[in-house]
């Protein structure tokens, strides 16, 4: 099959990208290059069943061509991070609504499967654990930066599903949940990233807030393999999943993890919200995925446990 990956050479992008090549795939990438990197694909860059494009979704003339000669759509190209977010709202909201608006309207008109890379940001700060795919979502005011992205994807979810109702267009939605592994970049906030970045060079681990926020953090190899499965689930159509791990773990007890796996002596320093991000900035307190769903239809089970994560993530920073 010929796969479109949008974000193809962002964090996930490019893992998926190298799984479908192993498949036997012929895979097309297209990133504009914002957060993701030439990097991050320079082991599959040369690859003779793969196509760069280095542009954006925003280029409609390119888009069609590249979605009418596919036969599979993966939507993961999206501004993404906390800390890009809160400094950059409005490339935000202009590409996670009007990037997808784009793509979904040309996915219609040749009418190509395309699966929606969402997050569990889209449940907000809902306490309703753990979150099942048709729970109430809970966001803070427009103030706020951060709950841009939240509403943005939840406006994805809401767009591909009204193709799918009223035009057949087959759409399918991953909820990904936080999703770590070597490669993914500190640099627009992600955590795992930075403290093992902080802890190998004996800065201060800078956990924000007190550290008693917890989230579970799923292997992107793990993660790859589901979306793979979703997209390929005849059942799937029409349908939301959420993907990752249930390991819960406090964002304090991650910096003393990190620590003791790097045998690093930084020190672990709270640094308040504020500082770190914007006034009044919101956090979610928990962040646990029901997944059940994605269990019973494509028999998802992380396979990878956090200890293990970190480690493969400490030898990538340390080459
Ligand atoms: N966080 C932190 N220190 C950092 C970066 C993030 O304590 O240097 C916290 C952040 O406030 C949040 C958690 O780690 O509570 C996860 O943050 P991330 O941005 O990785 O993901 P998300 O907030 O989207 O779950």
């Amino acid at each position: 099959m010929k796969i479109l990956i949008t974000g193809g050479s962002g964090f996930i992008g490019s893992y998926l990208a190298e799984y479908l090549l192993k498949s036997g795939h012929y895979v097309v990438i297209l990133d504009n290059l914002s957060t993701g990197r030439l990097a991050n694909i320079k082991n599959i860059y040369r690859h003779k069943n793969l196509e760069v494009h280095i542009d954006t979704i925003f280029n409609r003339d390119l888009m069609d061509e590249l979605v009418k000669g596919c036969d599979q759509i993966y939507h993961l190209a999206a501004a993404v991070g906390v800390r890009f977010i809160v400094d950059n709202p409005v490339q935000t909201i202009e590409t996670n609504v009007g990037g997808s608006e784009v793509l979904l309207k040309i996915a219609n008109k040749y009418k190509k499967k395309i699966l929606i890379a969402s997050t569990s940001e889209v449940y907000g700060k809902s306490d309703e654990l753990p979150f099942k795919e048709d729970a109430m979502r809970v966001y803070g005011p427009t103030t706020i930066r951060r709950w841009s992205y939240a509403e943005s994807k939840a406006i994805d979810e809401f767009l591909a599903l009204a193709y799918l109702h009223e035009k057949k267009l087959p759409v399918v939605i991953a909820r990904l949940f936080n999703t770590v592994g070597p490669r993914q970049s500190g640099q627009y906030g992600m955590v795992v990233p930075r403290f093992v970045q902080q802890a190998l060079l004996d800065h201060p681990i800078t956990v924000y807030g007190d550290g008693k926020q917890s989230r579970c953090f799923g292997y992107v190899g793990d993660i790859v393999e589901a979306i793979v499965k979703l997209m390929d689930n005849e059942k799937c159509i029409g349908q939301i999943y959420n993907i990752g791990t249930s390991e819960e773990i406090t964002i304090y007890d991650l910096a003393k993890k990190v620590k003791e796996l790097t045998n690093s002596k930084s020190q672990i320093k709270l640094i308040p919200y504020e500082e770190a991000y914007e006034e009044g900035f919101e956090d979610m307190q928990r962040r646990i995925p029901d997944l059940s769903k994605a269990g019973r239809d494509i028999n998802y089970k992380p396979k990878v446990s956090l200890t293990r994560i970190l480690q493969e993530i400490i030898e990538y920073y340390k080459k």
